[in-house]
C-alpha cells in the first residue's frame, strides 16, 4: 500500500480521494462507521477563519499569520469547488453568516476586525449596528454584528457522503469498523499498521483522528484536547416563524467563549448548537440547556418541539490553530478547534499533496505545543471551563 489513512472523517476522506485521484494505492481505516466522528455531526457552517483571534495571530507572526488566514479563504473556496465539480448534493447554500456582539465592547472589537479583513484580505465583512440588526435576526439581545457574505451552510453527512463517493470511485479502499491499533516503523522504511483484521505494510501513514485521537500516537494525544459540542434540531418551522427568527436565513454565532451557533436547515428546522460544558455531560442535559438558551434568544420559538439532539467531539489545540506535520515520519492533520468543515477538507488535500511528494508551505511548519502534564485525561478542562464561563459573565 502507498498510504494508510487513519480516521474516516472529512480530513481522511478528502486525503483518500486526492491520493487515489493521483494514482496512489490507499487504505482508509475507520474505527466506527465511515463518517462517524464530527464530520457527520457538525453544524454544517462553512466559513474562512480560525478559532484564534486574527489580530493577535498577525501581531505574533505577521507573515505566517497572514498566509495561514489566506489558507482559510482557500479552504472555503475548496469546499465550494469540491461540491460543484463533484456535483455533491448536500443542500449547500451560500447564506453568509453573522457574528453577534454580546456586549457593546465586543462591537468595537468587530469594527477592528472588519477593517483588518477588508483592508488586508479583501474580504467582504460589513458591520451591522444594533439599530439595523432586526432585519437580520429576530432578537434584541445583541449590540451589533459583523456580516460575512463569504460563508455557507451544508448538510454535513451529505457532504461527507459526497467525499466518500469521490474517494471510492477513485479507487481508495475504505474499511469501516477497523481501528488502527499500532503503527510500527519498518527497518527498510515505511510502516506496519496493525488492525484486528490484520497488518498492512505501507510507505506512508496519515493520522486524521482530530477530536477522537486515541492512544495510537501518544505524542498527538498530548496536543489535541477533545471537547464536546452539542446540537438540537427542532421540528420543521412554519415559514413565518422561521422568518421571524432569521429573516435572511443567515448562519449565526455569538461572541462568547461558550458560544452558541444556529441556523435554519434546508427543511426549516432550527439547528441550535453550543458547548454545554468543558466537563463530560449527557445529551439529555445538553438538550435542555440548549433549548433554554435558544428560547432566551428567540422567545418566539416557545412551544416548538425538539426532535433531535446529539453531540460530538472537537479537537482543540493550545494555540487554537490546526496543525499539519510529521512525527517520526507519521503525517498528521488535525486540531481544528470546532471550525473544521473548510479546514479539514483543505488539510486533507494538503496532506495528500505533501505525501505525494509536494512541499508543505512554510507557514504550517511550526511547533505544535503540548498541554503540560496532559497524558490521557484532560483533568484541566473543568478549570478552563470555569475561567471562560467567568469571562463570559463579566
Ligand atoms: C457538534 C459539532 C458541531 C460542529 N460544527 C461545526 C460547524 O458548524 N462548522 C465547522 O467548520 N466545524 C464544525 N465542527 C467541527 C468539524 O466538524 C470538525 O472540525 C471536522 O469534522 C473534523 O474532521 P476530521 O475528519 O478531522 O475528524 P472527525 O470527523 O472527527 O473524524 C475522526 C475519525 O477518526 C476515527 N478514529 C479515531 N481513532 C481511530 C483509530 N485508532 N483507528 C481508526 N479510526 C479512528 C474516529 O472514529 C472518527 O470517525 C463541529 C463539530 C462538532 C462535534
Amino acid at each position: 500500500m502507498d498510504v494508510v489513512i487513519v480516521g474516516g472523517g472529512y480530513t481522511g476522506m478528502m486525503a483518500a480521494a486526492r491520493l487515489a485521484g493521483r494514482g496512489r494505492s490507499v487504505a482508509l481505516l475507520e474505527k466506527n462507521d465511515l463518517g462517524w466522528g464530527a464530520s457527520s455531526r457538525n453544524g454544517g457552517m462553512v466559513h474562512p477563519g480560525f478559532k484564534a483571534d486574527l489580530a493577535t495571530m498577525l501581531k505574533r507572526d505577521p507573515a505566517g499569520g497572514r498566509q495561514r488566514y489566506q489558507a482559510t479563504l482557500e479552504a472555503f473556496a475548496l469546499v465550494e469547488d469540491t461540491i460543484r465539480v463533484n456535483a455533491i448534493d448536500c443542500d449547500y447554500v451560500r447564506s453568509g453568516h453573522l457574528e453577534l456582539a454580546e456586549k457593546a465592547s465586543q462591537f468595537h472589537h468587530l469594527e477592528e476586525r472588519a477593517q483588518l479583513l477588508t483592508r488586508q484580505f479583501g474580504v467582504s465583512a460589513r458591520l451591522i449596528p444594533r439599530v439595523e440588526l432586526a432585519s437580520e435576526v429576530g432578537t434584541s439581545l445583541y449590540h451589533g454584528a459583523l456580516l460575512f457574505e463569504q460563508s455557507g451552510g451544508l448538510h454535513p453527512a451529505k457532504y461527507f457522503a459526497g467525499l466518500m463517493r469521490v474517494a471510492r470511485d477513485g479507487g481508495a479502499h475504505l474499511y469501516d469498523h477497523t481501528p488502527a491499533t499500532g503503527i510500527e516503523a519498518r527497518r527498510r522504511g515505511g510502516f506496519k499498521v496493525s488492525t484486528p483484521r490484520g497488518v498492512i505494510q505501507t510507505r506512508d501513514v496519515l493520522v486524521a483522528t482530530n477530536g477522537y485521537s486515541d492512544r495510537l500516537v501518544p505524542w498527538l494525544r498530548r496536543r489535541v484536547i477533545p471537547i464536546g459540542s452539542y446540537i438540537i434540531a427542532t421540528a420543521s418551522l412554519p415559514d413565518d416563524l422561521a422568518h421571524s427568527a432569521i429573516p435572511k436565513r443567515r448562519m449565526l454565532f455569538d461572541s462568547k467563549n461558550f458560544l452558541h451557533y444556529w441556523r435554519l436547515s434546508a427543511d426549516n428546522r432550527m439547528l441550535f448548537g453550543g458547548r454545554a460544558s468543558f466537563t463530560p455531560t449527557t445529551i439529555a442535559k445538553a438538550r435542555d440547556w440548549l433549548y433554554a438558551a435558544m428560547l432566551q434568544i428567540h422567545p418566539q420559538l416557545a412551544g416548538v418541539q425538539v426532535e433531535h439532539a446529539w453531540g460530538g467531539q472537537v479537537g482543540f489545540t493550545v494555540d487554537r490553530v490546526p496543525h499539519i506535520g510529521r512525527v517520526k515520519g507519521i503525517t498528521y492533520a488535525l486540531g481544528y478547534c470546532g471550525t473544521g468543515v473548510a479546514m479539514s477538507t483543505y488539510f486533507g488535500q494538503l496532506a495528500a499533496d505533501w505525501i505525494a511528494g509536494g512541499e508543505l508551505a512554510a507557514c504550517w511548519q511550526r511547533p505544535f505545543p503540548a498541554v503540560p502534564l496532559y497524558r490521557e485525561k484532560p483533568w484541566f478542562l473543568p478549570a478552563v471551563g470555569w475561567y471562560y464561563a467567568a469571562l463570559d459573565r463579566l
